[in-house]
């Protein structure tokens, strides 16, 4: 046993439904430590950790579902299932300190921080994988990826019993198969949605962003005025759409596209024309860190 693994039976009656919050965050580490639910809703927010002000939206939106009575957790788990090989899970940032401080700070009431050997023992051999969905965007660049993401996030469910989650719209097409993996595998949870947060510049919000240098850093901005100016430009040929956000891209030098697409919001199927509900959605690569962005249209 970690010695992080005694830390909840410190603060375990410290949280009970009426209880002023005081910026104690119950930190579990290990599944059997979980506490059960005491009050009368619980909200997780899914997370990898590296907490910024995209997570503290989501959390603030947690917050807001679950009530002053209601539980906040956060789950901090860099799934190792959905980086592709020869991905970036090693060099993940994994700031824990700051990301304790983060949680206490927005009166999160449990934070929990499973080990990639709790998560999936040897021989693990059940997964979870959305058939439909996944078979685009970022699931044609990172294959198994959203395996990966499914299978932690209903373990996450049933191991953390909440009744609601939040996700980000940035991460769009994750959020639409969670939706869908809720709806064919029938958890009682709702899903709540975050509109992207981004930086004064307009680029969003990523742990990611960290990986950039000073250059990468200053020219990742096209990503937001590329989406913005193919949305404003009225057209409805996804074709030109999709013309109109490349040329923008290739504005910036260091920009290297995966891809750039015009969707439907719903399917997530690539689609020709622009008609109510589509998303235009793009991955480009700024030296080694990939980023995604997206925007609904018209
Ligand atoms: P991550 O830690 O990157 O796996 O993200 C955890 C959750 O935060 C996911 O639901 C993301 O969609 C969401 N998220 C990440 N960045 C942002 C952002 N800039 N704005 C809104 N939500 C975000």
């Amino acid at each position: 046993m970690r010695k992080s693994d005694l830390r909840p039976v410190k603060f375990q009656f410290a949280r009970r439904p009426g209880v002023v919050h005081d910026g104690q965050v119950q930190i579990v580490d290990a599944i059997v430590n979980v506490p059960r639910q005491r009050a009368r809703a619980r909200v997780l927010v899914p997370t990898m950790g590296a907490l910024h002000k995209g997570h503290e939206e989501l959390i603030r939106v947690a917050r807001e579902r679950a009530g002053r009575d209601g539980e906040v957790v956060v789950s901090i788990f860099v799934n190792p299932l959905q980086f592709e090989p020869g991905g970036d899970y090693e060099r993940y940032p994994r700031p824990e300190r700051e990301d304790e401080e983060f949680c206490r700070k927005l009166d999160v009431d449990l934070l929990f921080r499973p080990s990639v050997a709790e998560m999936y023992p040897e021989n693990s051999s059940v997964f979870v994988d959305e058939a439909l969905l996944s078979s685009v965007l970022e699931g044609k660049s990172r294959p198994g990826h959203f395996r990966g993401v499914c299978t932690v996030v209903a373990k996450l469910f049933n191991i953390l019993q909440p009744n609601a989650a939040i996700f980000g719209q940035k991460d769009f097409q994750q959020l639409a198969i969670i939706r869908r993996m809720v709806r064919d595998l029938n958890f009682k949870i709702d899903i709540a949605a975050v509109p992207t947060v981004r930086e004064e510049d307009g680029l969003a919000c990523s742990s990611r962003n960290a990986y950039l240098n000073a250059e990468e850093r200053k020219q990742a901005a096209v990503l937001r005025k590329a989406l913005r100016a193919a949305k404003d430009s009225g057209k409805k040929s996804a074709k030109e759409i999709v013309d109109l956000a490349r040329q923008a891209i290739s504005g910036a030098p260091l920009a290297r596209i995966d891809y750039v697409d015009v969707v439907d919001a719903e399917s997530l199927q690539s689609i020709e024309s622009v008609k109510p509900n589509s998303l235009l959605a793009v991955a480009v690569y700024f030296g080694k860190t990939r980023l995604i962005d997206n925007i609904l249209l018209p």
